[in-house]
């Protein structure tokens, strides 16, 4: 199945969209991670978006068009985190569809409200050793150690209050019109984003499986 998760900054998309990855045998491509990995890498691409990344703002269609493109060619099961963003790289999208011959499943909408999206978002925390996440909200962290690996837990250098609020917004004007665009198109699943996280997996799993 090929998948696509859309939903604000800190609307648990990474963490939800892993899970079903694991439990269905997808590939997770999650751009956002891709783009750190190359920062922290200090390749060409990396050193090109750090600044970016850092002041919260969109890296541009055809960076990340060709990014997807190299990624998607030779898969015919994954679920997309964080791509597309703007409306141009969904029509890229549904183009590479086609020239791969590829067909798209299910776009899954995790809703969440700003307000909690904000708040999510500056408590949360993660272990660079083994990539466990947390959040000071849900999880107990006071000595910031990982309760798996013991590794020093840290925030995302673009998780601070001026870069979310800017998220937001680039989030708000770019990203939030492809809820329309896929509803349109008759694919879009709405998802509410809120409550126990074992229960949004469960009403996840349930909305893919009335796909299948
Ligand atoms: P994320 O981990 O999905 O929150 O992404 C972190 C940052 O990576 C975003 O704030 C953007 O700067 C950049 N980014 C990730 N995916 C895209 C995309 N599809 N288009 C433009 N920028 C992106």
């Amino acid at each position: 199945m090929i998948c696509i998760f859309l939903g604000a900054p800190g609307s648990g998309k990474g963490t939800q969209a892993k899970r079903v990855c694991a439990s269905r045998g997808m590939k997770y491509i999650g751009t956002g991670e891709i783009l750190r990995e190359n920062v922290a890498a200090g390749t060409e691409l990396g050193k090109k978006v750090k600044a970016i990344l850092e002041e919260g703002h969109l890296v541009d269609d055809s960076t990340m068009i060709a990014i997807i493109e190299e990624e998607i060619k030779n898969e015919d099961s994954f679920l997309m985190d964080g791509f597309p963003r703007t409306v141009c790289q969904a029509e890229a999208l549904g183009e590479l569809f086609g020239k791969y011959g590829k067909n798209l499943g299910a776009v899954i909408f995790l809703d969440v409200d700003v307000e909690e999206v904000t708040k999510r978002i500056l408590g949360r925390f993660s272990c660079p050793s083994c990539g466990k996440d947390y959040n000071v909200h849900i999880d107990d962290i006071k000595d910031k150690r990982c309760s798996v690996c013991g590794g020093e837990l840290l925030q995302r250098s673009d998780d601070t209050e001026d870069t979310v609020r800017e998220r937001i917004e680039e989030y708000s004007r770019k990203t939030a019109p492809l809820k329309e665009f896929y509803e349109k198109k008759n694919i879009l699943i709405n998802v509410r984003g809120t409550g126990n996280p074992v229960k949004i997996f469960e009403r996840i799993t349930e909305a893919l499986d009335n796909k299948n």
